[in-house]
């Protein structure tokens, strides 16, 4: 995919692909909530900091219309309200997310919470960033439990430590309408300015090499187990995130496939079963 064709990041304004409940919490009402289709997909993505978890959520979501909820671009959004509507909790979640660090879970999950309407949605959704812990996990299986709401899948993205950090410090993104793009893999076409709309680009302040490096610690020991965790529910799949985007999107059609056939039969037998009472 070339620079010009990235898709964007989550960014707080409403769009169509984020809708603004995640971004607002719940007293905000999606203008465009789908209409439940019997089965929508309910994924949450894996992979440590940099495999492209974002991208392929904002694929996923173009593909299955589920929605990309993102707690990074929700913490990114924080950061950016003015200091007096901060809570004291938010202002804590900002120096962690700086460091590098996880924001502790209590504060995750009070966000979370408040976006329960997000996961209940009919159109599914494509978590991204959450669960990131044990803890975070349980308390999400708890909230879907208790809902009577399955997950579809989880997708595990996997890639080499060492070309992990590389796509970590060469990223700059776009300041204005957060195109992503890689100091040498892919460059704008003029240093420094966004191709799409002239904004200036700029690096994560979590991604310097410091904070790469806690964030990476922070993956193996925090993130990394709650494959097992999945693996355990039958619910894992694993993907290689290696090449671009778009081989990467292709391996996880691939890996959905079966989950989408059972999902259309289990359909068909359903409407066999509602003919025959
Ligand atoms: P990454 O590129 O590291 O996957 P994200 O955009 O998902 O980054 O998250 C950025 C930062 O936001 C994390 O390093 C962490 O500080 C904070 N954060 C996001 N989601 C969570 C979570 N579920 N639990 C704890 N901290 C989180
Ligand atoms: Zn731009």
């Amino acid at each position: 995919m070339a620079a010009t064709d990235k898709p964007q990041k989550a960014s707080a304004s409403h769009s169509k692909h984020d809708r603004a409940t995640w971004f607002q919490g719940s007293s905000w009402a999606c203008p465009d909530v789908p209409q439940s289709n019997g089965s929508p997909w309910r994924l949450v993505l894996l992979g440590a900091p940099g495999v492209g978890k974002g991208t392929q959520a904002y694929l996923l979501n173009q593909r299955l219309k589920a929605c990309h909820l993102s707690t990074g671009d929700l913490f990114r959004a924080a950061s950016k309200a003015k200091e007096c509507d901060q809570t004291p909790a938010m202002k804590a979640a900002m120096e962690y997310m700086r460091r590098g660090e996880l924001v502790p879970d209590a504060t995750v999950w009070e966000m979370v919470r408040e976006r329960s309407a997000c996961i209940r949605c009919a159109g599914g959704f494509v978590l991204d960033g959450f669960p990131r812990t044990l803890g975070q996990a349980e308390l999400l299986k708890r909230l879907m439990a208790s809902e009577g709401i399955p997950l579809t899948a989880v997708v595990n993205y996997e890639l080499p430590l060492a070309e992990i950090v590389a796509r970590l410090s060469g990223r700059r993104t776009c300041e204005k309408c957060k195109t992503v793009y890689h100091a040498t893999e892919r460059p704008p076409k003029v240093a420094g300015c966004c191709d799409r709309c002239d904004g200036k680009l700029f690096q994560r302040e979590d991604d310097r090499p410091e904070s790469i490096k806690v964030r990476l610690e922070a993956y193996e020991r925090s993130t990394a187990p709650l494959i097992d965790f999945y693996r355990k529910s039958g619910l894992l799949m694993q993907v290689a995130a290696k090449g671009t985007p778009e081989d990467i999107f292709q391996r996880t059609v691939v890996e959905l496939e079966p989950q989408r056939i059972g999902r259309f039969a289990q359909k068909l037998w359903d409407a066999a079963e509602n003919r025959r009472e």
